[in-house]
C-alpha cells in the first residue's frame, strides 16, 4: 500500500516526467486528479494509483505559490482546515472562478478580501486570507503534511494508516445544515469556531495528537476510561453525559449519536438557535475543563462546567472574556544566551519578538528599543491558529514590519524560537512546509533593510515581547503602537530593563 501511495505521490509531484505525462494524457486529460472517476479499461497500476487517493488525501496539501495550478474547489490547499479543502463545491455559482490566483487582486500578490468574504463562510474566508502568498514568483507546491519538511515517506504513510484503524473519525457531513449553522449569530464567535472545528475533528484531543506526537497518552482526561476522541470527550464520556444531562438541555446521549448528528439535530429543531447555542456553550465548557485538567492539573466539577456554560450562553451578545489563561508557546530553553535583556549597540535598534497562544488563537508581537533602552514602537497581530512554529515565524514577520515602520536602517531581531532563528541565520537548511512562505516573505522584506541580524535569546530576556503577545491574545488585539504611547501591559518591563544612566 505504501508503495502505491509513493507512486501516486510521485505522479502528483513529478509532473515533468514522461510517465506522468503519458498517464495524464491517457486517463486524466483535463480532469482533476482528486475528483476523476475511472471508467472502462484502465491499467491495473493506474487503477491502484487512483484508489490510493483516499488515503493520500489525508496528507496532501498545496502550498500556494502563483496559484495557477490549484483548483479552489477540488484541491486540498488550506492548511489550517482539517482535510485542507473548501467544505462545499460552489463552482456552479462562480463559473469564472476556478484557480486560486482568481482570488488574488489583479496583478498583485495579495488576496482579494472582498471577493473571498463574499464567496466563502467567514471561517473559511479568514483561513484563506491567513495563507501567505510568497513575494517572489513561485510555482504551487504539493506537500505531504505528515512530515515536517513536506516530503512523502513510506514510514509516515504507515503511521497514518495505522492511526486511522484505531481512530473514531466523524461521519461525513453530507446533509449537515451548513447554511443554518452559519446564520446563527447568538453565540460568541470563539464558540462558533470551536464547534466548526469539532465538526471537522480539528481540536487537539489526545486521540488526534497521538497520531503525530509520540508519547501522547490516548486517554480521556476526564474519566480515564476511554480513548479521548472528540466524540468521546464531548458526548460519550461519563463526565460529558453528566454535564449535558444536568444542563437545561436535559440531553440523554444515545450510543449511536455522533457530534455532527447531535449538532444537526439541535439546529433543525424548531427551537434550534437556543438549543444550538446552549449545546455549543456546553461543549466549549467541557473542552475548557479538559484543558484545565490537562495543562494545569486542576480538578473539575460537573456543576462548574454547567454554570460556566450558562454564563457564557447568557453573555452571548458580547464577546466573552471568561478568564481564559493563555499559555505561552513552548520553546526550548537553551543554557547559552543572556538571562536579561541587553540593549543593542549605538545606531542600531533591537526588536524582540514572541508569540503566545490560547487554545484556538494566538498572538504574535514585537517590541522595538534603541541602545538606551528607549521604547520606539511595538505591534501585535492575532492569528487563527496555534501551531507554535507558525506563530513564532509570524512574530518575526511582525518584527520585520515594525523595523520598516520605524524606518530603521540597522536592526537586530531577537526571539526565543531557536529553530526559526536558525533558519533565518542559514544554520538550519530544512524549512518546515508550514512556514515556507512566511520565511520567504521575511527574507524578502529583510532584504530592503540595509542591516538586519537575527538572533536567539533566552526567553527570560524576552519579557517585553512575551508580555505584549500574552496581553494581545487575551484581548484579541491586533495593533501598532508608536514611540510616544507604549501599551501599559509592557511599561513595567520597559522601565525595569532600561539601562541605568551612569
Ligand atoms: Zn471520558
Amino acid at each position: 500500500m505504501a508503495l502505491v501511495a509513493k507512486l501516486a505521490w510521485r505522479f502528483l509531484t513529478e509532473k515533468d516526467s514522461i510517465w506522468v505525462q503519458i498517464l495524464k494524457a491517457k486517463y486524466l486529460k483535463d480532469e482533476n486528479f482528486w475528483t476523476y472517476q475511472p471508467n472502462g479499461n484502465v491499467s491495473a497500476s493506474w487503477k491502484s494509483i487512483v484508489e490510493s487517493r483516499i488515503h493520500l488525501a489525508k496528507g496532501c496539501c498545496w502550498i500556494v505559490g502563483n496559484g495557477k495550478s490549484i483548483n479552489i474547489w477540488k484541491d486540498p490547499w488550506i492548511p489550517s482546515i482539517l482535510g485542507f479543502k473548501i467544505s462545499e463545491d460552489m463552482q456552479a455559482d462562480h463559473p469564472n472562478i476556478t484557480w486560486v490566483n482568481d482570488l488574488f487582486n489583479n496583478y498583485e500578490k495579495t488576496w482579494n478580501k472582498n471577493l473571498i468574504f463574499n464567496m466563502f463562510s467567514p471561517f473559511e474566508a479568514q483561513r484563506i486570507i491567513d495563507i501567505i502568498i510568497p513575494a517572489e514568483e513561485e510555482e504551487d507546491n504539493l506537500i505531504w503534511t505528515l512530515t515536517p519538511h513536506g516530503n512523502f515517506t513510506p514510514k509516515s504513510f504507515h503511521l497514518l494508516m495505522h492511526s486511522q484503524q484505531a481512530s473514531h473519525s466523524a461521519p461525513i457531513l453530507d446533509d449537515f445544515p451548513w447554511k443554518k449553522f452559519w446564520k446563527i449569530k447568538d453565540v460568541s464567535p470563539r464558540v462558533h469556531t470551536f464547534i466548526w472545528r469539532i465538526l471537522h475533528n480539528g481540536i487537539g484531543v489526545n486521540d488526534n495528537s497521538s497520531k503525530f506526537v509520540e508519547g501522547v497518552i490516548n486517554e480521556c482526561a476526564h474519566c480515564h476510561n476511554g480513548e479521548e476522541s472528540v466524540a468521546h470527550l464531548l458526548l460519550h464520556c461519563s463526565v460529558a453525559q453528566a454535564v449535558l444531562f444536568a444542563s437545561p438541555l436535559n440531553l440523554r446521549v444515545r450510543t449511536t449519536d455522533s457530534i455532527p448528528s447531535v449538532i444537526a439535530r439541535w439546529i433543525k429543531d424548531h427551537d434550534g438557535e437556543r438549543k444550538f447555542c446552549l449545546g455549543a456553550c456546553l461543549f466549549w465548557s467541557i473542552w475548557k475543563s479538559r484543558n484545565k485538567v490537562v495543562f494545569e492539573k486542576s480538578d473539575f466539577a460537573v456543576d462548574n462546567m454547567v454554570e460556566a456554560a450558562m454564563k457564557n450562553f447568557h453573555n452571548f451578545f458580547r464577546p466573552t472574556r471568561d478568564g481564559e489563561d493563555p499559555s505561552t508557546l513552548p520553546s526550548p530553553n537553551r543554557t547559552l544566551g543572556l538571562i536579561c535583556w541587553s540593549p543593542p549597540p549605538t545606531n542600531c535598534i533591537k526588536i524582540n519578538v514572541d508569540g503566545a497562544t490560547c487554545h484556538l488563537s494566538s498572538a504574535a508581537a514585537a517590541v522595538a528599543r534603541d541602545s538606551e533602552g528607549s521604547f520606539l514602537g511595538c505591534g501585535s497581530d492575532i492569528l487563527n491558529q496555534s501551531i507554535p512554529i507558525v506563530v513564532e515565524a509570524h512574530a518575526i514577520f511582525i518584527g520585520i514590519q515594525l523595523a520598516l515602520k520605524i524606518n530603521s536602517s540597522a536592526c537586530i531581531i531577537e526571539g526565543d524560537a531557536s529553530m526559526v532563528i536558525d533558519i533565518l541565520k542559514g544554520e538550519e537548511v530544512n524549512t518546515p512546509w508550514r512556514i515556507k512562505n512566511i520565511m520567504s516573505k521575511i527574507k524578502s522584506v529583510a532584504s530592503t533593510i540595509p542591516t538586519v541580524e537575527f538572533s536567539y535569546v533566552n526567553r527570560k530576556a524576552n519579557g517585553a515581547a512575551h508580555a505584549l503577545a500574552k496581553h494581545s491574545v487575551s484581548f484579541s488585539i491586533s495593533d501598532w503602537w508608536s514611540a510616544d504611547a507604549p501599551p501599559s501591559c509592557i511599561s513595567n518591563i520597559l522601565y525595569s530593563e532600561k539601562p541605568q544612566a551612569v
